[in-house]
């Protein structure tokens, strides 16, 4: 028998894909696995029936003698499909458009970068002229159509809008489409749901792991019902509550996934209605807290006592890397860590290396951005170690931090604050932990949630709580909680600058996080200098073009301006570009190059005036870097009418090029083909820009010249004649 199975937590893609793929295997079973968007399931109570699409029970591995696997090439996605891989006799088929994860061993593998599955397999149907009914292509729509924002991320290609056009001329009902596609969020709706992450508990309940939101809002906001699915989307829970304070009422919106809770009894006790798995009131209540105790104790009355699931803690993981830090870390920094570990001991806290620091030293990069967190109170810590060590202090009291400059170093410290779990799809609240785990699950990536304890007896200990030592290994970038990016949506701008920089993958699931997470559009609650501050941190990367090229990939650069297109021009000017800043840095090694702002000016140079207005308003520019920025925009055309004369003036070239900034010369020989400007340019860098008169304001005077404004014009007009009596030839042959 054959069999089509795809990731679990489908999507549009994956279901399309499914059926797309039976069509070319027509004797195959397909196997669903679920999936948590209420869309879906919507489509599927409509049609699942008529497309055939069957769960994933009764199916018995012996019977299996082909697997084809669609929209995934990861195991770990395949939830009980996991284990057939152990089968060597089991000949596989994968159709896929994520980059492949090879942890499959298939006997044929489909992929092509195209925006969604779907796509690929239209393809193939349609040159194998299979004919398709009006549902399967209505389907095949939604999958492409979820996956590529209706054909408006970058990472559409003209495949699949071809695949769209044939798909429409196969009966495609493009009114059931809109129907089932989800749409983002609005303003308001994003505002709620933040709040709602921020406030999210997890509770127990007879075993049944519940979560509890809640949310005020000043005005009315309209269909609430949406954020409790985003929220459930993204975990995997048995259900979940979400009360949204509006104007004098507090709305509840339930829903379930288990019959052991009925949300419908729950509500009905609060005044309200609806079914068991689905169900809101509106309760008549100003406050938030009051509310969600009513709501606590109506749901322990309406819970069916099964037997308890327990919520389980990951053990805590400590391994000693004493020996890395010793091959890879100098004597004289071993030495001051020693030291920090027994300052730590002499005032009784723990002393842990966290973050960026431990990450490359694993890695075997260097390093020397060193950031502490202390287990007790920071800022005393602080004040001890500059006493000891006679260094210079900084102390910012509000957020319990210390910096301090001993020769040599500059260490960043931290204070974790004794608390609670807290982070959203973890434990209930009321159980305690150490400060150093609560410090470390705030963290963005595995990679970055790892801890060394200095303290003498645990000296070398590393602490990993999420698998970052592994994903180190494995070149992963993977968040710790599926509430990440809303929590905080600069998150997906990191996750593309630790994947360039370290050339690791983001893994399928947060890849598929980041997606909902742009989908939803939170990044328009975001502040814009948080987002700038990231744009210049993944400019100013070495080889910043391919997390350009990735960042429109996952439709990154839209949140910059939505016209913003990531097409063969701008690549090709990327590169140019490139080189331009290599050869440059090459020649003249002691400029120093805001390298972020000439990618930057690249980015947004096919913007229009007006938008590019628009952007420089939106982020929080200087004022120099505000007119650099214009200048690059509004002075191309012109100038290069002028520079790519073969007879242009030297003075004339130092008069055109002097006020502006090495980075938009550079961004203009990045721009220019002709070979007449580039030279000119070069004549510039390599000559006039170092071009001084002798003679000063002093001299002048001493001449018997009164001094005043005309002064700089003498100077001015003294200079440029200087300029000029350069012979021409001597410049031609720099
Ligand atoms: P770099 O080498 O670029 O400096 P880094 O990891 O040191 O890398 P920073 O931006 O200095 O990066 O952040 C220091 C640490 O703070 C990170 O390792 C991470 O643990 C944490 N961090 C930074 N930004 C976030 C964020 N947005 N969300 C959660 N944790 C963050």
């Amino acid at each position: 028998m054959d069999l089509i199975v795809t990731h679990t937590g489908a999507d549009f893609d994956a279901l399309a894909s499914l059926v797309a793929a039976r069509k070319l295997y027509p004797s195959a079973r397909i196997a669903f696995l679920g999936t948590q968007e209420e869309n879906i399931k919507q489509f599927l109570r409509d049609f699942g029936t008529r497309l055939k699409i069957t769960g994933s029970r009764g199916i018995e591995r012996e019977k299996i003698k082909r697997l084809i696997v669609v929209e995934t090439s990861s195991v770990s996605r395949l939830g009980p499909f996991k284990n057939f891989f152990q089968d060597t006799a089991l000949e596989i088929h994968i159709y896929d458009h994520h980059p492949p994860e090879k942890d499959i061993p298939a006997k044929k593998f489909v992929y092509k970068e195209v925006g969604a599955t779907t796509t690929i397999l239209t393809d193939i149907l349609r040159r194998k002229k299979i004919k398709l009914t009006s549902l399967e292509a209505t389907l095949f729509i939604l999958g492409i159509y979820e996956d590529t924002g209706s054909l408006s991320f970058p990472s559409t290609t003209l495949s699949d809008r071809k695949a769209i056009r044939f798909l429409i001329r196969q009966g495609a009902n493009l009114g059931l489409v809109t129907k089932y596609l989800s749409f983002p969020l609005n303003h308001d709706q994003v505002t709620i749901l933040k709040d709602l992450v921020h406030s999210l508990e997890t509770h127990y309940f007879h075993g049944l792991r519940v979560y509890i939101a809640k949310a005020a809002s000043p005005k009315y906001v309209g269909d609430i019902a949406v954020l409790a699915h985003s929220l459930r989307e993204m975990e995997n829970l048995d259900a979940i509550f979400i009360l949204v304070k509006m104007e004098d009422r507090i709305q509840l919106v339930a829903r379930s996934q288990t019959r052991a809770l009925d949300v419908g009894k729950v509500t009905r006790i609060l005044g309200g209605g609806g079914h068991t798995t689905a169900a809101s009131a509106s309760i008549k209540e100003k406050n938030l807290d009051k509310a969600r105790m009513k709501l606590i104790s109506a749901v322990q009355s309406s819970i069916k006592i099964g037997k308890p699931k327990s919520g389980t803690i990951q053990p805590k993981k400590e391994r000693p890397v004493l020996s890395l830090m010793k091959k890879r870390l100098p004597f004289e920094l071993l030495k001051f860590f020693r030291t920090l570990g027994l300052l730590g001991d002499e005032v009784h806290m723990r002393i842990f290396l966290v973050g960026g620091f431990v990450r490359d030293l694993l890695l075997g990069v260097k390093d020397l951005d060193i950031d502490l967190v202390i287990e007790g109170d920071g800022i005393l810590f602080a004040h001890k170690l500059s006493r000891i060590m006679g260094g210079k202090l900084h102390v910012h009291k509000k957020f319990k931090t210390a910096v301090v400059s001993v020769p040599n170093f500059k260490i960043d410290i931290a204070t974790a604050r004794t608390e609670y779990y807290e982070r959203p799809g973890a434990l209930p609240t009321v159980i305690p932990q150490s400060s150093i785990r609560a410090d470390l699950s705030r963290r963005d990536f595995t990679i970055n949630a790892l801890a060394i304890q200095l303290n003498r007896r645990h000296f070398g200990h590393l602490i990993d709580y999420y698998g970052g030592e592994r994903d180190l290994r494995q070149g992963k970038i993977r968040v710790l909680h599926n509430f990440s990016f809303i929590e905080d949506p600069t998150r997906i701008f990191r996750a593309v600058r630790f994947s360039e920089r370290y050339n690791f993958s983001i893994s399928p699931e947060t890849r598929d996080l980041i997606k909902r997470a742009v989908r939803l559009e939170l990044f328009e609650s975001l502040s814009p200098e948080r987002v700038r501050q990231e744009l210049v941190a993944i400019l100013n990367e070495e080889n910043p073009i391919k997390a350009i090229k990735r960042m429109a990939e996952l439709n990154e650069l839209a949140y910059i301006h939505p016209s913003i297109k990531y097409g063969r021009h701008l690549h090709n000017l990327l590169i140019r570009l490139s080189s331009e800043i290599k050869s440059h840095r090459r020649c003249f090694s002691s400029d120093l190059l805001a390298l972020w702002l000439i990618y930057f000016m690249a980015i947004t140079h096919n913007l229009t005036m007006a938008e590019l207005g628009e952007v420089l308003q939106k982020f929080i520019f200087s004022k120099k870097e505000r007119s650099k920025l214009f200048r690059s925009h509004k002075a191309v055309s012109r100038l290069f009418k002028v520079l790519q004369k073969a007879s242009i003036s030297p003075a004339r070239i130092y008069t055109l090029l002097h006020p502006l900034s090495l980075e938009e010369i550079i961004f203009l020989l990045a721009r220019t083909k002709s070979k007449f400007a580039k030279k000119n340019i070069n004549i510039y860098f390599k000559k006039l820009r170092y071009v001084r008169v002798d003679t000063t304001g002093h001299d002048l005077i001493k001449r018997g010249l009164k001094p005043g404004p005309h002064f700089s014009k003498i100077l001015q007009k003294l200079l440029l004649d200087k300029l000029n009596s350069h012979p021409r030839k001597s410049l031609r042959n720099l």
